[in-house]
């Protein structure tokens, strides 16, 4: 490390943290110039602290929206109503937060209202951590720590702001981002803080599940999920919102989450696997996205396969046409995290065969249904769809055979089979489809 990489990474360097950018700096002096107080705040300045690469460079004054309008071109009213108001700068969307305080929450959820203030001091002492509570003027090399996060960076610890259990009690929130911000920045949960979890525990179970879920998929997504769900589980954050949740699975489940790669699929299918059948529905109550809880979902459903049974090629191929050549990476990495018996070999198999490899649908081979109608000069007809099927299984056999010459040649004898076995086959539509007059 340089030394000036080492000063970035201590709280107690005399540096100031990295230079913000450009359109960033150029919001503070508007503000600055126009008479008013504007500091960086929260999220930006801990991570410049912490010598990490900053998010968003929130910015805190005493100017109020109606003044931060008029002062810059571009703005778009974010939160007019709670004080903040988004600049673009040069292309860089800024938010602009008027000095505020919170005036009491009586749901545990949302402050029934805010308040403007003049002091930047109340304005910080409604933050929820110490090292989320520092304002950063780079100008004046300024930064304004009334409650210690810079002390509390040092120790690498999360510190609530004022007493822990009544910051929680405010806002039920706080105590998941505790851990949250534990996981993502390799901290401690000091131990005050850490102690009023559990007696907030009944406010939490009214935050709202999209709040939720996007500190859970950060805990998640982090280097650290395990241990943070590790804490999730002692704290009893966890059976808060997966009631289903089976603590005696709470070790196996994190040690399989710190095997994982860094897929958010499958970090979440494996922390809700422990539920079985509730699973989905635990997925949908959190409000994950549609296209997540269904990766997830399908990877919990192929705990019912038996990865021993395919062994020849085919029945390979077969077996990643069911798990779906897309879904096949997380599938493989999920069962890696879980240990789960027999999918280990059968990856070797897998890959050894290289069947993770296409072509995996008929819509993968070199002749298409259209093409095959024309070269054996017969009607669309469902038989089409069963000759590349049975076109399918032999490039699986025959993986080079997978070109429009070889297809071509192979398609009297395969047009012979299928009609040959059609005869045979019991015929299940005419049945099924003649159900016409079934009432209302
Ligand atoms: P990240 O880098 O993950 O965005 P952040 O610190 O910027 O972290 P945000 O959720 O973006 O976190 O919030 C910005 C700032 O607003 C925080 O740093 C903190 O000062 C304050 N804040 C956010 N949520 C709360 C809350 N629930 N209670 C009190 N203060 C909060
Ligand atoms: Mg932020």
């Amino acid at each position: 490390m340089t030394p000036s990489g080492r000063e970035a990474n201590d709280p107690h360097g005399e540096s100031s943290p990295a230079v913000p950018p450009a359109p960033a700096l150029a919001v503070l002096d508007r503000l600055q110039g126009a008479g008013f107080e504007a500091f960086f705040v929260g999220g930006c300045v801990r991570d410049r602290l912490l010598g990490r690469p900053a998010g968003d460079w929130d910015v805190t004054t005493n100017a109020r929206p109606e003044a931060v309008v008029a002062l810059f071109p571009h703005v778009v009213p974010t939160g007019l109503a709670h004080g903040t108001v988004t600049v673009v700068s040069e292309g860089l969307p800024i938010e602009v937060t008027t000095y505020r305080v919170e005036l009491g929450y009586s749901d545990g959820r949302r402050p029934d209202g805010v308040a403007f203030t003049a002091e930047l001091a109340e304005d910080l002492a409604r933050r929820d951590f110490t090292m989320n509570a520092i304002a950063w003027d780079p100008r004046r090399d300024l930064l304004v720590d009334l409650h210690g996060g810079r002390d509390d960076l040092a120790a690498r610890a999360v510190r609530a702001v004022g007493r822990p259990v009544d910051r929680f009690r405010e806002d039920g929130l706080r105590a998941l981002r505790a851990v949250r911000f534990a996981a993502v920045l390799d901290l401690e949960i000091e131990t005050e803080t850490w102690s009023a979890i559990p007696l907030s525990l009944d406010v939490f179970r009214r935050v709202s599940a999209e709040r939720i879920q996007v500190e859970l998929s950060k805990i998640l997504t982090s280097s650290r999920a395990g241990w943070g769900v590790e804490r999730l589980g002692t704290s009893g954050l966890l059976t808060a919102f997966l009631p289903s949740f089976p603590l005696a699975s709470l070790a196996g489940t994190c040690r399989a989450l710190d095997r994982a790669g860094p897929s958010l699929a499958v970090r979440l299918a494996l922390l809700v696997s422990p539920l079985g059948e509730a699973a989905p529905a635990a997925l949908e109550g959190l409000r994950f996205a549609t296209r997540l809880a269904g990766a997830a979902t399908a990877m919990l459903r192929t705990s019912s396969l038996e990865p021993g049974a395919a062994t020849e090629p085919v029945a390979l191929r077969r077996l990643v046409a069911t798990i779906g050549p897309d879904r096949l990476a997380d599938t493989l990495a999920f069962h890696a995290a879980l240990e789960t018996p027999g999918w280990a070999a059968l990856r070797g198999r897998i890959e050894a065969a290289g069947a993770d490899v296409g072509p995996h649908t008929v819509r993968d081979l070199a002749l298409d249904g259209r093409a095959v109608m024309g070269l054996l000069g017969v009607p669309p007809s469902p038989v089409i769809g069963r000759v590349l099927e049975a076109l399918l299984v032999r490039v699986w056999q025959t993986p080079t055979g997978n070109t429009p010459e070889t297809l071509a040649a192979w398609l009297p004898a395969v047009y012979a089979e299928v009609v040959a076995s059609a005869g045979s086959a019991p015929s299940v539509r005419r049945g099924a489809q003649s159900g016409e007059d079934d009432g209302r």
